[in-house]
């Protein structure tokens, strides 16, 4: 359903708009002044009509009409909103704006909180400095640095935004009314919808501590991340234009491609690729170069986003890097042109498997199957059968089988128990010992595939489960299963004795 804010900005025109603060030059498709927020004499302050935002590349403040408004009043978005409804003849009623539509202004204040004080942060700068991003990069994606939790709590009590920016689970409250900012002291990177709304963040941590490298806002009403992938708002004009994505591990390696103008890459949020990440992605594309790690972990990574990707009707083009090497260190050694010499030189998948399919003929036959398993188009999976029955002569009902079977909803029944303890490997990925537990077979087995990241081969029930506090109910339930063990161990011996 949209919003009466949404309908007043459809109705608004920004050129309009800014137009009444200032002098707009034509420059392209766009326009330009020098930025009214900051000692400005370039002009680096850019408005486009086509995307009906702002953004300054010398601060790196943007949005959209009304967030210019609510900055050069300086009055709050929702009073910007009213004001703009006033002066345009239309009813805006403050009553009616919906719990989501706060909660994003809510992030884009903080995100905008987090940009500024990167710049004043010396060791924050230094630290995204060192990891080779360039400041326009820097200023595109609005990374930033989480300061003071303090400052944080008051911004948002000021606009009112307190209350529901809770909801956005960013904010950790060890006690009753005290907030502490769950990415303090960490390099922050705004992770945007397709639509550009800032959702949620990534955070790296900088000093070398014990804590987790990365950390990622948690799963909220508005940010979910399965569905969603890093830097597609930014990349999608430059995949329409290259006509194929590319699909790189985290963060920083798709800032530092950006950074050495490869614009055309995405990233999953922290975790392996989900079904629903592929298939968004398909949605803009339909040709993906996958470029992971050189190591034993980046291939196997490769491995289990193959399917997936094939599952959405993409043709995958695995980008095989030298042992030991990401693509920033790649990048450091041999260059940009030789990497994307190296992507251009990757083949397709299955014509890959095809050509080099007699160095280790059974185990490349069988990967075969099991890839062509996940084409959806039965044209195409024939066709490529036959292309590997004319070479090989294995017959044409083995190669369409599927090698291993995948197990579909109803065929395996999870108890509450099973599944929340699927979904908790599934999403937090804890280093534990699965044989250590006391689990059935069948939960093995799955249990390894969740771990393993091999998401295509968990039943649905799983991956669409839902469940709140799952961190809380997945560590009761490993107590359980490790208790269980122990009692059975115990018991052993007392037979035995
Ligand atoms: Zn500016």
């Amino acid at each position: 359903m949209s919003s009466d804010i949404d309908e007043l900005r459809r109705e608004i025109d920004i050129v309009d708009v800014i137009s009444e603060y200032l002098n707009l030059e034509k420059v392209g498709s766009n326009y330009r002044t020098n930025c009214p927020f900051h000692p400005d004499d370039t002009p680096s302050f850019y408005v486009s009509p086509s995307k009906q935002i702002f953004k300054c590349f010398g601060c790196g403040v943007g949005g959209d009409a009304i967030k210019f408004v609510s900055l050069y009043e300086d009055i709050s978005y929702f009073e910007a909103a009213l004001e703009l409804a006033k002066r345009y003849g239309k009813k805006l009623d403050l009553e009616r704006i919906s719990k989501d539509e706060k909660i994003y202004v809510a992030l884009d204040k903080v995100s905008d909180f987090y940009r500024s004080s990167l710049l004043k942060n010396k060791e924050a700068s230094e630290y995204v400095r060192s990891r080779g991003i360039d400041p326009k990069v820097v200023k595109k994606f609005d990374l930033g640095y989480a300061p003071s939790s303090e400052e944080l709590v008051k911004i948002l009590k000021e606009s009112g935004l307190l209350e529901v920016y809770i909801e956005t689970k960013n904010l950790i409250s060890p006690t009753k009314g005290v907030y502490r900012d769950l990415f303090l002291r960490r390099v922050v990177i705004p992770i945007r919808d397709p639509r550009g709304r800032v959702i949620g963040f990534g955070g790296r941590r900088i000093a070398e501590d014990n804590s987790p490298k990365y950390i990622n806002s948690p799963d909220s009403r508005v940010f979910k991340k399965r569905d969603n992938l890093f830097g597609l708002y930014e990349a999608k004009e430059y995949i329409k234009e290259e006509g194929f994505a590319i699909l790189v591990e985290g963060y920083f390696d798709l800032l530092r491609l950006f950074s050495e103008r490869i614009r055309n890459v995405v990233a999953p949020l922290g975790t392996a690729l989900t079904q629903n990440q592929a298939t968004l992605l398909s949605k803009f594309t339909k040709k993906v170069y996958l470029l992971y790690d050189g190591d034993a972990a980046g291939r196997k990574a490769m491995k289990s986003a193959i399917p997936l990707l094939l599952k959405a009707g993409l043709e995958v083009y695995p980008v095989y890097l030298p042992e030991g090497y990401d693509p920033d260190e790649f990048i450091k050694e041999f260059g940009r042109e030789k990497l994307k010499e190296l992507i251009n030189n990757s083949e397709e998948v299955f014509q890959l498997i095809i050509k080099t399919a007699e160095e280790n003929f059974e185990e490349k036959t069988k990967e075969f199957r099991y890839y062509l398993s996940f084409v959806p188009d039965g044209v195409k999976r024939f066709a490529l059968a036959s292309e590997f029955h004319t070479k090989y002569k294995v017959p044409m009902d083995i190669l369409l089988v599927k090698p291993e079977k995948i197990p579909q909803e109803g065929n395996i029944k999870l108890s509450f128990k099973e599944k929340v303890f699927l979904k908790g490997l599934l999403e937090m990925k804890p280093k534990i010992d699965i044989n250590a537990l006391d689990l059935s077979p069948t939960l093995k087995g799955l249990a390894l595939k969740a771990l393993n990241g091999e998401d295509h081969l968990l039943p649905k029930e799983v991956l669409e489960y839902n469940v709140d506090n799952l961190e809380k109910l997945f560590n009761g339930i490993l107590k359980d299963f490790q208790k269980c063990e122990k009692k059975k161990k115990k018991d052993l011996k007392n037979v035995n004795t």
